[in-house]
């Protein structure tokens, strides 16, 4: 039986998560549900300089809004608890110094004036990388230059050090990516990397190899911005002894600018006024406000619909999908490699098209409140009649109001070409008609109603209807296109639609005939 699917999301809390981060999120919960595993959230909070406050609630409120659910990890618990990487420094410092005890890492007690010294001699020897590697650290103050003695009475007199990795010289790296294929690299290409600071804490290379191997992770579904790390984490895999259970790779292509040339930005979202967020943020230091995808009026269905086509598609021409529907359509080895544009006219279309699935009720509070607030009575009901009238004109919800404007106020002009084109002496007729036939008014005043008590009217006044109807609506709403008419008229009542019908017999002239 082969190992069952294990994937983590280990997002850094250094501000709000990041849309692009929701998605590689969405595709790691895709590919668990699909091959029937787990999903596993991991919080790398190892870096305490950025450290921001509020930035983890923050991912696991997005989590829960778009519907990711986490099977293991922060905020749910499990057998590898705890799965802040903050809490687990004696694991890492164990595994760091384990590498040191075999050869495979060293201490190095360089100072920053130290480190820059040697950058700047090699830059200016011309030397083709000025980094801390196999050729240069022999220069350096570390454990592999220093006498034994040297370095325990320096560590015990409490001096600063870390923890480098002793990267080989002359080593091939591979990897074969899931997505991208072959990756190689030549260990020369890599530098000592620091494994642990001289805080005590790990980096981020080293606690993220030390947690997905004790964590079980099969596959690692990351941005295509780890792709520089990748060979250096095999590398550390290798000397962990744990390369035989190493987990598979697969990097996300990159969310590229809505033109699509150059990686999205924060300011490309600031310029075209569109969230990069999927929740709302203030910043805790400078009170700034940046927009979230859920407050602009986004709805978690569109939201994971639009990211898992950002970078994925299955190939067909389908592209509304459930969570379900993408769990079972989705394949890691159909993203693409090429970044993908964030096309937020395309957010809008999807939002278009789960407004319009959304039942009345839900859409209904948003109208009343705008409604209110805007001095208009509205009920819950007629809110409930005006959402599902709009509902299929609108991107957003809070668009539908604006929608309204013809329920809330009668016409104060009318169209002009309509007037000239359509309001004739047959117009008049049915017009008048129509009022008499609604004072009194049989039954209940609602769409179907109204609707046979419009052809009976214009029947009996031997008007065809088809050809009326165009002034009909501009009598009612001042313009010569809009929403179903009858529903319209059910909405302002009975005594508002015969209001307006006389409003506009004595306003609207007809100008020939
Ligand atoms: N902590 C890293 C980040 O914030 C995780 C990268 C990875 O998934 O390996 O993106």
């Amino acid at each position: 039986m082969s190992t069952p699917v294990r994937v983590r999301f280990a997002p850094s809390p250094t501000g709000p998560l990041h849309i692009g981060g929701v998605r590689t999120a969405l595709y790691n919960y895709l590919f668990a549900r699909k091959m029937g595993g787990q999903m596993l959230l991991r919080i790398e909070d190892t870096d305490q300089n950025r450290f921001v406050p509020g930035a983890e609630e923050y991912i696991l409120e997005a989590l829960r809004w778009v519907g990711i659910e986490i099977d293991e990890g922060q905020g749910t618990g499990g057998p590898h608890a705890p799965y802040r990487q903050s809490e687990r420094r004696d694991i890492y410092q164990k595994e760091a110094r384990r590498l040191v005890d075999e050869g495979k890492a060293y201490y190095a007690f360089d100072t920053a004036e130290e480190l820059d010294a040697m950058r700047k001699r090699l830059e200016e020897a011309n030397a083709p990388a000025a980094q801390y590697n196999a050729i240069t650290r022999m220069q350096m103050r570390n454990s592999l230059t220093m006498k034994a003695d040297d370095v325990r009475a320096r560590m015990e007199a409490g001096e600063p050090y870390v923890i480098r990795l002793k990267t080989p010289r002359k080593e091939e790296v591979r990897l074969n990516d899931l997505i991208r294929g072959w990756v190689n690299v030549h260990s020369s290409a890599i530098d000592d990397k620091v494994l642990l600071k001289s805080d005590g804490l790990p980096t981020y290379h080293l606690a993220n190899i030390v947690d997905d191997h004790l964590m079980g992770i099969t596959h690692v579904i990351r941005g295509e911005e780890w792709l520089p790390s990748a060979p250096l984490h095999v590398l550390l895999y290798r000397y962990l002894g744990w390369e035989s259970t190493m987990p598979q790779f697969a990097h996300l292509p990159l969310l590229l600018k809505p033109e699509g040339n150059g990686k999205l930005s924060k300011r490309d979202a600031d310029l075209g006024g569109f969230p990069i967020f999927p929740l709302q943020w203030t910043d805790p230091v400078t009170g700034q406000v940046a927009r979230g995808f859920r407050e602009d009026g986004y709805l978690p269905e569109a939201t994971i619909n639009f990211l898992a086509l950002l970078g994925w598609n299955p190939g067909t021409e389908q592209e509304l999908f459930t969570m379900d529907e993408l769990i079972a359509s989705f394949e890691l080895t159909q993203v693409h490699k090429a970044g993908a544009r964030f096309d937020i006219q395309k957010a809008q279309w999807f939002n278009h098209q789960y407004i319009r699935q959304q039942p009345d009720t839900a859409l209904a509070p948003a109208v009343q409140q705008q409604a209110e607030a805007a001095g208009f009575s509205c009920s819950p009901e007629k809110a409930e009649k005006i959402a599902a009238l709009l509902k299929g004109r609108v991107n957003f919800a809070q668009e539908i109001f604006a929608e309204a404007d013809t329920i809330f106020n009668a016409p104060t002009s009318y169209d002009e070409a309509i007037a000239t084109a359509k309001w004739n002496d047959d117009a008049v007729k049915a017009v008048t008609a129509f009022r008499d036939a609604l004072i009194p008014f049989d039954g209940e005043f609602v769409a179907e109603t109204i609707k046979h008590t419009l052809s009976d009217a214009m029947t009996q006044a031997g008007i065809k209807q088809g050809k009326i109807m165009q002034a009909m609506r501009l009598a009612l709403t001042g313009s010569g296109a809009g929403p179903d008419l009858m529903l319209t008229m059910e909405i302002i009542g009975q005594d508002e639609t015969v209001k307006r019908l006389e409003k506009a017999l004595d306003n609207l002239k007809v100008l020939k005939s």
